[in-house]
């Protein structure tokens, strides 16, 4: 189940399938994985990283400074 409201990943709101478990509640933690068409993502279900393909090979914009 998605959509409790503790944020959407910083990155994309692009869903994971965790290839172990099943669950689609992962976060990318990295905008890139091994290699330049994947994305390292964790399974917040059972906290093991895979690499995801993106789906969209665009620029990754980075988070915003923070503002005084
Ligand atoms: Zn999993």
């Amino acid at each position: 189940m998605v959509g409790l409201g503790r944020g959407r990943p910083a990155v994309s709101a692009q869903l994971h399938t965790c290839p172990f478990c099943g669950s689609d509640d992962a976060e990318v933690v990295s905008p890139w994985g091994g290699q330049l068409i994947t994305s390292l993502v964790r399974c917040r279900a059972c906290n093991t990283h895979f690499e995801a393909i993106r789906d969209a090979f665009e620029p990754v914009q980075p988070p915003a400074p923070s503002r005084s």
